[in-house]
Formats: C-alpha cells, sequence, structure tokens
C-alpha cells in the first residue's frame, strides 16, 4: 500500500477554495475553474461540456478514449438556509477544532479534492506510456434536476466512442467511520400528486360517500400495507411514503371538495415505475371517487454485483483502514444511477453522511486526510495493475 506523504495543508486548502465558492445548484461559480487550472497544471485534458444552465468537466489524465477509472462527482450544493442558524458562514471554509465548516464538507467537495490530490501523487505513474488512463466527471447540477449533469455528458461522451471500464462516485456513503460502507446499488424513487375528487357538504348532511377525505385515508391505509414486490436480496423493501395531505374549505362546518396527497416511493429492482404505476391506479379504481394522478420523472435503481476492483477496495479497506467495511444499496439517489450504465462496476465510497444537507456541515480533518488516503490506495489498485479492472 502507497503512503500517504503528501502535505496536508494542500488538501485542505483545495478544500477551502471549493467550498469557498457559493456553488448553489445549478451554479458552478468558479469551482470548475479551480478544478481546472489544477488539472492542466498536472498535464491533463479538461474540457466543458455545459449545456443549458448546468456547467460539466470532463478530465482525463491521458488523451484517449479509453479509461480504467471513472470518478464522478458535483461541485454543486443544497442551499444553506438561514445563514445565522450556522456556526460560522456557510461558505466560509472555517476551520476549528479540527474541523472544517461549511456547505458541501461532506457533499462532496472534500471528495473532490481528495481525489484530485490522490491522483497528483499518482501523477508520474500516469505519466508512463504503459499506465492506464483515469478520467472524471464533475457537474454542478447532481443536487437539482439533474437533467444536464452527468447523464447529458455519459450519453454524449459514450456517443464520441469513449469507453470506462469501473467508475467510483465520491458521495457522502459512510455511516459511523470513513470507508464503513461501499455503495453498489440505491433503491430508486417515484413521486406523485394525487387529487380526489369529491363533494362539497354542510357537516352536519354531509355523506361519507362524497368525502374525500375518507377515500384519501383508505387509498393511504392500503398502500401502506400493500406487497408491492417480492423483493431483491441486495435491498430493503419497495416502501411508500405519503408526504404531505391536504383538505380544507376554511371552515370546520364544511366538508371538502377535494384532498390531496402527495406521496413517494422507495423501490428496490424488483419493481419498476411502470409496475407501481399500475398497482396505485388499481388501488384508487377501487375508490367511488374521480381521481387525478401526476407522476413526476422517476428515478431508476440500480444495482452492479461486486466485481474484481470492488473485492479488492473493500479488502484493502478492511485490511488498512476501516475493518468493518461493508457493500449496502441503502439511501436516497445519486448520480451513480446515470454512469452505471457505461461500466463494468461501480461503487460510491466517500465521508461521513451524518451532516450532509445540514446545517454546520462539516468535515473533520482527520477525515479528509483519511478520505484521502483511501482514495490514494484505490488508485494504487487502478494504475499498478491494469489487471485488477475488468476492462469494458
Ligand atoms: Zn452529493
Amino acid at each position: 500500500m502507497s503512503n500517504s506523504n503528501i502535505d496536508d495543508s494542500q488538501l485542505i486548502d483545495l478544500t477551502q477554495a471549493l467550498i469557498r465558492q457559493p456553488s448553489i445548484t445549478p451554479k458552478p461559480e468558479l469551482c470548475l475553474d479551480i478544478i481546472s487550472d489544477f488539472c492542466q497544471d498536472l498535464g491533463w485534458y479538461c474540457r466543458r461540456i455545459d449545456k443549458r444552465d448546468t456547467a460539466n468537466l470532463f478530465i482525463t489524465t491521458k488523451d484517449c478514449k479509453q479509461h480504467s477509472l471513472l470518478f464522478g462527482g458535483h461541485v454543486d450544493v443544497v442551499p444553506p438556509g438561514d445563514f445565522s442558524l450556522w456556526r460560522f458562514p456557510p461558505f466560509s471554509g472555517h476551520i476549528t477544532d479540527g474541523k472544517l465548516y461549511g456547505r458541501g464538507a461532506v457533499d462532496m467537495k472534500s471528495s473532490i479534492a481528495a481525489f484530485l490530490m490522490a491522483l497528483k501523487w499518482h501523477h508520474r505513474r500516469l505519466s508512463q506510456p504503459e499506465s492506464p488512463s483515469i478520467a472524471l466527471v464533475i457537474t454542478s447540477d447532481e443536487e437539482g434536476d439533474a437533467i444536464d449533469g452527468t447523464d447529458f455528458v455519459m450519453s454524449t461522451l459514450a456517443d464520441e466512442g469513449y469507453c470506462f471500464d469501473c467508475a467510483l462516485v465520491g458521495e457522502p456513503t459512510s455511516d459511523n467511520h470513513v470507508g464503513d460502507i461501499i455503495k453498489i446499488g440505491r433503491r430508486g424513487s417515484l413521486s406523485a400528486e394525487l387529487t380526489i375528487n369529491g363533494t362539497q357538504s354542510h357537516v352536519a348532511y354531509a355523506n361519507q360517500r362524497v368525502n374525500p377525505i375518507y377515500s384519501l385515508a383508505t387509498f393511504i391505509q392500503q398502500a401502506q400495507t400493500m406487497h408491492w414486490d417480492d423483493g431483491h436480496s441486495d435491498f430493503s423493501a419497495t416502501a411508500f411514503c405519503p408526504t404531505k395531505i391536504h383538505a380544507d374549505t376554511g371552515a370546520s362546518n364544511v366538508t371538502p371538495s377535494h384532498a390531496v396527497c402527495q406521496f413517494n416511493f422507495r423501490f428496490c429492482p424488483a419493481s419498476t415505475p411502470e409496475s407501481l404505476k399500475k398497482s396505485v391506479t388499481a388501488l384508487l379504481d377501487q375508490q367511488h371517487l374521480p381521481y387525478q394522478l401526476t407522476w413526476s420523472r422517476p428515478n431508476l435503481p440500480f444495482f452492479k454485483p461486486p466485481g474484481k476492483l470492488c473485492r479488492l477496495v473493500k479488502d484493502m479497506i478492511s485490511r488498512h483502514f476501516q475493518p468493518s467495511c461493508n457493500y449496502s444499496t441503502s439511501g436516497g439517489t445519486s448520480d451513480a444511477r446515470f454512469i452505471v450504465g457505461y461500466v463494468q462496476e461501480i461503487m460510491e465510497l466517500g465521508p461521513l453522511n451524518a451532516t450532509a444537507h445540514k446545517v454546520d456541515e462539516h468535515i473533520s480533518l482527520s477525515d479528509l486526510s483519511l478520505l484521502y488516503s483511501i482514495y490514494q490506495s484505490l488508485l494504487g489498485i487502478v494504475v499498478t495493475s491494469p489487471d485488477n479492472v475488468d476492462s469494458n
């Protein structure tokens, strides 16, 4: 295993420089310029593949089409909310008590900085003619609509003939210790807004059959206990969750003309958006009131069984960094779903997720250094022996 012998201050400076850019999705501010400058100084190849408001940066260590490892990341962040709730201004990159504070500190500017520094450590070896090429796709639209970001870049690059063997996505996947979770899949997500239409009535004379609240309550109860699919051995079960209900006329003695419910599915690969839509429609058709149902853009689940590189990385982390390293498919969606179709193996591995999207988001400097060391060793596996990577 290679040793972490960089000057930590370079890693901290780069992370701080990225955090100090208020890159609220989908604005990159100067993040991609900072990254381009870093990479071009090392002789790597940078190209912007922007679309509409989204900025995307494609980086390769060699000027070729075949790349052994693709790092996926995003520089955009969710809004910090009320600044006054933060201990330090959210774009200050303030360091105190060994912790670096700021929006993006774990999700995921620290991962980008750690990966770039780890790549720099391998620079001399990567410059050899026989060494593999490493690529990065960095977008400014992961936290937003995610239409013109990684999805667009990957299809553009595939059309141009680019190939990538394996992918690493630097999302904050770790639960209790850096490196304790490698994500190899994620559940899909599907949202909808349902309106059930009844008849407005005087509460004293109301007919249960025309009060949409009863129909909505029945639907929610049935959906909560519904057997949506037979499950998948590597995923938790498909789950229905209501996120908002509303029915109101402004008066306590009037029943509403309609009731609205927003809900979300997190689904395993045993279900599809189509199968879930069909099941929901069947439940609603049992109700006697008319309804409208509007579905939002679905995020498909993904899953890749661990291949050669995943197993080597898990073994490396277990032996040198975190004995309890495990595979997982938990959590929300990520841009890995847009990369999985173009690679043989994919893993998501990054810092602790405890403060992601929260007030006072921060990373400890020791975790930042540890993440750098893990990425450095991971790159060592790829760079020193191309046979460690299943080629595409
Ligand atoms: Zn993220």
